[in-house]
């Protein structure tokens, strides 16, 4: 089969196109088929060995595809089944394994592009908005990067349940982007101080969540922003690592939470993956998601696509496919 390989850290040349024997499932997984793996930003920081990672290494863990092979002890899925998972160990590639206990059958009406693209960025704007700050109707959550894979789901389930969504973008193209998903504020962070822009929107106030997956550049203003005992749900450094951090500052700025959360402790059972995947497939299924996925490249061209991912150039979901 092929796949793509990075046997050192580096630069996106370290992601190699291979030929590889294809796996055999072991107790408890599956073989599948993918007709489209999911491209997120943790593959960017595996490369560079922001997170650890032991090498030769098949990047990815989202993909959709049909069931190839059961390995022993399998029950609830047969050949040929459509399927998604966020836990696909090494999607980057024409086959894959993935534990029985995180794969999720696609309901019917829902393409395995659609997905693959929806599933893990999906569940992450579930979580955040449904269990790590649940967002109640007339609150008000700030959301960077608002036109990204999560921050346009995120902004349409912040809105579905009645909360008002303030957003930050790069450019104007994404701020139409961000507004198209419900975003009732759309604020352009290149060129204007985010921080006064919120307390001017918000008559001062502040607002009662942030959900910041940009990290580094935005970490001091987004705490600017929160009311007293409002919550920092820092989920992602798609601009570097927040440096270390003095506790004593959430005192100071007014009694704050500060969470660091990520999805995998949110799935962790299956009850829990079912609710998630259930409802962010079931809304996708029904058009009641709207999914953007523009970007779709072969999978030799992977290098392409997280160089665009890295320089800012996308909207929406990233997809390779074999
Ligand atoms: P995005 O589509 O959001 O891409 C990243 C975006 O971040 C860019 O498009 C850009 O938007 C913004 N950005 C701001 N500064 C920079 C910078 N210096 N370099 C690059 N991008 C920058 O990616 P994803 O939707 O895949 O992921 C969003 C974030 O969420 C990532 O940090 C990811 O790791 C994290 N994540 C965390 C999860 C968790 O459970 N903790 C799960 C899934 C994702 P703009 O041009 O508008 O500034």
């Amino acid at each position: 089969m092929k796949a793509i390989q990075i046997h050192s850290t580096g630069g996106p040349e370290a992601l190699q196109l291979v030929d590889l024997p294809i796996p055999r499932p072991e107790p408890g997984q599956v073989l599948i088929r993918i007709e489209a793996t999911g491209v997120n930003f943790i593959e960017v920081y595996f490369r560079k060995g922001v997170y650890k990672a032991s090498f030769p290494m098949i990047p990815g863990s989202e993909a959709a595809g049909t069931v190839e092979e059961l390995g022993p002890g399998v029950n609830g899925f047969k050949d040929g089944d459509a399927v998604v998972s966020t836990s696909v160990i090494g999607s980057y590639a024409e086959y894959a394994l993935v534990p029985a206990a995180q794969l999720v059958k696609v309901p019917e009406g829902l393409s395995l592009e659609c997905a693959a693209a929806v599933m893990l960025q999906g569940m992450t704007a579930h979580y955040l908005v449904f269990s790590t700050y649940p967002l109640k109707k007339g609150e008000t959550a700030l959301v960077h990067a608002g036109a990204g894979g999560v921050g346009l789901l995120l902004t349409q389930m912040a809105v579905r349940l009645g909360a008002r969504v303030i957003t930050t973008v790069s450019t104007k193209a994404k701020a139409e982007l961000s507004r198209e998903a419900g975003a009732s504020d759309v604020i352009l962070y290149t060129e204007r101080d985010f921080e006064a822009e919120v307390k001017r929107l918000t008559g001062g106030k502040g607002v009662d969540v942030v959900y910041d997956s940009v990290g580094k550049t935005t970490f001091d203003g987004s705490l600017n922003c929160l009311h007293p005992r409002g919550m920092m749900a820092l989920f992602g450094a798609s601009s570097g690592p927040v440096p270390p951090f003095d506790p004593s500052l959430l005192n100071s700025k007014g009694s704050l939470y500060l969470t660091r959360p990520t999805l995998w402790h949110y799935i962790a059972t299956r009850a829990e993956l079912e609710w998630r995947a259930g409802d962010v497939l079931g809304w996708a299924a029904k058009g009641e998601l709207k999914i953007r996925t523009e970007h779709t490249y072969p999978l030799a061209n992977a290098a392409q696509a997280q160089i665009d991912l890295e320089e800012r150039k996308t909207a929406g979901k990233i997809l390779l496919v074999p």
